[in-house]
């Protein structure tokens, strides 16, 4: 672990030491109960794994990038329903989406596996849904060259779900088209139809 992460990793622990305490002035038996004994660095740890350090995404997404493949068609390329995790800015809760995205290839194609790669490392951020739903389709466009591409994402926050309205089954939607997909009508609506489709299971 470089310097940074390893005095977040710190700065996190000493946090989640502080919120145990103040569960303990809620009433909850943190100092004799040992469930609580190695919480607070557990927490730490878990928490940097549901967020990722902005410059490991940004290299790991240029190695995948540096390895693309010639295009051999000129069809949709859709990496569909990848459930991800995330965190909202707003109240540091986890969020759990369904991220579906598309592109028409240019001269380069990414491997499916790698799309979907990039879409579970991109979510793994405190950001808005609404920002990461447009950084996906520009990703897409600008560093692949596409000659579009889409994304859409349904959100699970759990700040809405678990807290404040609880409105448990709310799912925030959102969209982002460029290029062809923005252009075209029919070819965000086929992305749209393909994305919103009631699940068939393959298996
Ligand atoms: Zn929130």
């Amino acid at each position: 672990m470089n310097d940074d992460k390893t005095r977040a990793a710190m700065l996190l622990g000493d946090a989640y030491s502080k919120i145990l305490e103040a569960l303990g002035l809620m009433g909850y038996p943190v100092k004799t109960d040992d469930n609580f004994a190695e919480t607070s660095g557990r927490a730490a740890r878990a928490l940097m794994e549901l967020v990722k350090p902005v410059n490991e995404i940004k290299s790991e997404i240029d190695q995948m990038l540096a390895r693309t493949f010639s295009a051999r068609y000129d069809e949709m390329v859709i990496s569909k329903h990848n459930i991800c995790f995330g965190m909202c800015p707003h109240h540091l809760l986890p969020v759990i989406y369904r991220v579906s995205v598309a592109y028409l290839p240019g001269e380069r194609v990414l491997g499916i596996s790698k799309l979907s790669r990039m879409v579970h490392l991109l979510a793994r951020r405190p950001v808005l849904q609404e920002d990461l739903t447009h950084e996906l389709a520009e990703l897409l466009h600008t560093r692949l060259e596409t000659r579009g591409s889409a994304a859409y994402l349904e959100g699970l926050h759990l700040c809405m779900a678990a807290r404040g309205v609880e409105a448990h089954e709310a799912r925030v939607v959102t969209s982002a088209v460029r290029g062809v997909f923005r252009d075209q009508p029919a070819t965000r609506q086929e992305f749209l139809d393909l994305v919103t489709a009631p699940q068939m299971n393959l298996l």
